[in-house]
């Protein structure tokens, strides 16, 4: 565990590290209101003994956790819900309507995760995804809101990434909790350009159209910033937001280029192709990180995102 994964960054929010895999892959966060509070994402099931660790430092009575809130069920932001939910007596899970049954019985998420990463990876980097009683979950539909103390939490449907995404629009911060919608932008990566944003198109929703629209969506409400799962907070994210729209645009297109040929090394030639791209992108940006550090900071997002990008082909192919 890294030895420092809290980070307080304002508005009564501190940024948590999953430990998942490497330090600054994946943050989760705790909100404060008053005597209440929330947790947004979850990381792994590795990661509820860090953010119990949180609150006993911070003098956090678990009963004073209100929601526990997964911005969708992939595991690096909700595998640790039911572990969380056990340690929480008084918690509700607020979860997506499409997301809910999962984490009622996760036993298919836990399936698609291994087929995706390998039965070793899987047991590794995800430990384990324990049930959450269905009682104590509710489903949170588009215009929905919550209060936590006096701060009000609003849920906005967001598909494109998955389909049982939603993003959290929090008032105290005019921030919104983005999950994966936003996209990815790794700090060591930011320059003076800003934040190197990139999406994410995960296996196997990723829908570019709808993914476009939740994007514009967010920047619709106007946020000062926004909190990405990868990684940690960004201050005024309309500029990014538009170079993010564009490189949906980009993936469809470098995905569309790759498909024809031979169908057994089709991963293999998104891969490359996705890897070029960043890359030059990257250099673009002014990130100055060398092959082997750009390959170390993207390199499982680069394979995620193509083999997100050949289900979606083989989806369009019908
Ligand atoms: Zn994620």
């Amino acid at each position: 565990m890294s030895s420092q994964p809290y980070a307080e960054i304002g508005h009564y929010i501190t940024r948590i590290d999953t430990a998942m895999m490497r330090e600054g892959l994946a943050a989760c966060y705790l909100l404060q209101g008053g005597d209440e509070c929330a947790i947004i994402e979850t990381g792994t099931h590795n990661t509820v003994p860090i953010i119990l660790a949180l609150l006993a430092q911070r003098g956090i009575e678990r009963g004073q956790v209100k929601f526990v809130i997964p911005t969708h069920v992939h595991l690096d932001h909700a595998g640790g819900v039911g572990g969380l939910m056990q340690a929480l007596p008084e918690a509700t899970l607020l979860v997506h309507p499409r997301g809910a049954r999962h984490m009622i019985d996760p036993s298919k998420l836990k399936a698609g995760a291994t087929a995706v990463y390998g039965e070793e990876a899987f047991a590794k980097v995800y430990g384990d995804i324990i049930p959450v009683d269905a009682q104590r979950v509710r489903e949170m539909h588009d215009g929905d809101h919550v209060l936590v103390g006096d701060r009000r939490l609003d849920f906005y449907d967001t598909p494109g990434h998955a389909r049982h995404h939603f993003c959290v629009y929090d008032s105290l911060s005019a921030g919104i909790f983005t999950g994966d919608t936003f996209g990815l932008a790794y700090p060591p990566l930011t320059t003076e350009k800003g934040p190197f944003i990139l999406p994410t198109t995960t296996p196997v929703q990723f829908d570019p159209q709808a993914l476009k629209a939740s994007i514009r969506k967010l920047l619709a409400l106007n946020p000062e910033r926004m909190f990405l799962t990868h990684y940690g907070a960004m201050d005024a994210p309309r500029e990014p937001g538009e170079r993010l729209l564009a490189m949906v645009d980009d993936y469809v297109a470098l995905a569309e280029k790759a498909a024809p040929g031979d169908e057994a090394t089709l991963l293999q030639r998104l891969e490359s192709a996705m890897q070029d791209y960043l890359f030059a992108k990257a250099r673009d940006h002014g990130v100055t990180l060398s092959e082997d550090e750009l390959q170390e900071a993207l390199g499982f997002d680069i394979n995620l995102n193509s083999q997100g990008l050949l289900v979606w082909l083989q989806q369009q192919q019908g």
